[in-house]
């Protein structure tokens, strides 16, 4: 329903031409774009976590279509350099992957190669080092696989039938949701490798299938069109921990991993999750005070001049499973659609 609702709003903006007329005013001064799966659409009709892939045709298209547009394709450091500098006189785009899955590789990267477009690879580092819960995709799996599931909710066992492909949707929606708003992090974390656990979903193996290993990161990093950010070590909703040294050990600890991994010490940094639930102004201030050039949410919006005064809380414009169109593309990258969700407001880092 949601979707339907954001469709036809890209679309009115799209046909009516208002895209185009609000760019000057909304469009800013560039976009930083969030990826996450680049691979082949797969068959099932459960596959609640969709949003986070594209194909691989449609990601040529979409840097095909950039590489003929007059944004120029850089690189976070050169983003920052103009940000700082406020040298603005052609429009950016930084493409970025979060995570670092192993598909990024495989169908990501010889794109990139060939049409000769920089990016950004955010590493969370128990993802390499095969500690990883993707807890998502966990969660996916063990109602794929089973017909009905058993969760402890308040320390009662309760029993849940997901057996047709609308009860899997209706159940995925319903324990993602109540996983999201619980207030700490390893509550959740508890409850999906239990359910894991009971229901023959291994977890190492989900984060081996799914992610690169140290070797394979490093084949990408040696690319000069590769930037390596940091992406903390657990990939914790931020926000959720109780004490601030906890988020700073989450973000200088997955730096220090990276450096003595690959070389090369992260400049940049992508919150978990990112959005406001997750990352607020103690993660904002805590990233500038460890040093960190940029840091990026997954807040939507174009990137204002006026974020030079808050580069560790960039807005990012998700390349979303849902909205596979370069038309929605285009408004998305005018500034128009964010600008109404955002109210016009420029910069949010409260
Ligand atoms: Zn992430």
């Amino acid at each position: 329903m949601k979707n339907t609702i954001i469709r036809s709003g890209l679309e009115t903006l799209y046909f009516s031409g208002l895209h185009h007329w609000m760019r000057p005013l909304v469009g800013g001064v560039g976009t930083i774009l969030t990826l996450h799966h680049v691979r082949p659409p797969r068959a099932s009709r459960f596959q609640p976590n969709r949003l986070l892939e594209i194909s691989p045709a449609f990601f040529e298209r979409l840097l095909r279509r950039l590489r003929r547009s007059r944004n120029d394709l850089i690189t976070l450091d050169e983003m920052h350099q103009r940000m700082v500098s406020g040298n603005h006189k052609r429009r950016f785009v930084c493409v970025t992957f979060d995570d670092g899955y192993r598909d990024n590789l495989r169908w990501a990267y010889p794109l990139l190669k060939k049409y000769d477009v920089p990016f950004g690879l955010y590493i969370p580092t128990s993802f390499p080092d095969r500690l990883g819960d993707l807890w998502w995709v966990a969660l996916e799996a063990v109602i794929a696989r089973n017909t009905r599931i058993g969760l402890t909710i308040d320390g009662k066992d309760r029993f849940f039938e997901c057996g047709t492909v609308r009860e899997k949707r209706q159940l995925y929606a319903e324990v993602y949701g109540w996983l999201r708003s619980m207030k700490s992090e390893s509550e959740l974390r508890r409850v999906v490798r239990d359910l894991a656990a009971r229901h023959g979903v291994d977890m190492e193996i989900v984060c081996e299938d799914e992610c690169m290993s140290w070797e394979e990161i490093s084949e990408m990093a040696a690319d000069p069109l590769c930037t390596i950010g940091a992406h903390t070590v657990n990939h914790m909703m931020l926000k959720k921990l109780d004490t601030e040294q906890a988020v700073r050990a989450e973000m200088e600890m997955s730096r220090s991993v990276i450096e003595a991994a690959l070389g090369r010490r992260p400049q940049h940094l992508a919150y978990p999750v990112g959005d406001p639930t997750s990352a607020g102004p103690r993660e904002f201030r805590i990233a500038a005070e460890l040093g960190f050039k940029t840091a990026v949410t997954t807040r939507p919006g174009v990137i204002f001049r006026a974020h030079r005064e808050h580069l560790t809380a960039l807005p990012r414009i998700s390349v979303n499973g849902e909205f596979q169109s370069q038309r929605y593309m285009k408004v998305l990258m005018s500034g128009a659609a964010t600008a109404l969700w955002n109210g016009f407001k420029r910069v949010n880092a409260a």
